[in-house]
């Protein structure tokens, strides 16, 4: 069976989904933006992982373009998976470590099991990525894993927050 690419606008919190990317920040300690929502509406317990990740694997915090999985909390998905989008620079193309949120957030959700998957626009807030080419890789990346990957999801939902952000994933996901 294919997997099928939906787009939603609303808040990604409210997605019943197996598994809800957060755009994370390194220190895994939580931020503004999706980062603060998901750990306002899912409560101390994805906190409380998050720490234990710190004072593990993670002491340095989470590397730009890797992802790590928690579980959810009081969110309606089974599985949180933080991923730290890369700030958005003009003397440099970081659009590599941007594919790799994606990628490494699609490789984390196959190893748990999770079948439908809720991301938002990574690095497209506070790290200032401009919309068209964030949901550009975003569309062309994940297309990419599918299909190295034909089975192992039934959903992959993009959630955009407003209408400008929807017209960018509108445009993407109609390109081939
Ligand atoms: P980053 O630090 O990676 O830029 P942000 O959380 O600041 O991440 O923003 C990423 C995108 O998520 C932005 O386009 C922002 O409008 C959107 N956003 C913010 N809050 C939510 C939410 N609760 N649900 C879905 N999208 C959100």
């Amino acid at each position: 069976m294919s997997t099928i690419l939906t787009l939603t606008q609303g808040d990604i919190t409210e997605q019943a989904v197996d598994a809800v990317v957060n755009a994370a920040n390194s220190s895994l300690l939580g931020g503004g933006g999706v980062d603060g929502a998901i750990h306002r509406r899912g409560g101390p317990d994805i906190l409380a992982e998050c720490r234990a990740l710190r004072a593990g694997h993670y002491g340095r915090g989470l590397p730009t373009g890797q992802a790590v999985a928690t579980t959810a909390g009081r969110l309606p998905a089974r599985w949180v998976i933080h991923t730290v989008g890369p700030v958005h620079s003009t003397s440099e193309d970081r659009s590599e470590l941007l594919a790799s949120c994606y990628r490494e957030s699609l490789r984390i959700a196959e190893e748990l099991g999770a079948r439908t998957l809720a991301f938002p626009a990574i690095s497209t807030g506070v790290y200032r990525w401009p919309i068209d080419d964030a949901a550009r890789t975003a569309v062309t990346t994940v297309r990419a894993a599918l299909a190295a990957a034909p089975d192992a999801f039934d959903e992959i939902r993009f959630v955009v927050f407003d209408d400008r952000a929807r017209t960018a994933y509108e445009a993407a996901l109609a390109e081939d």
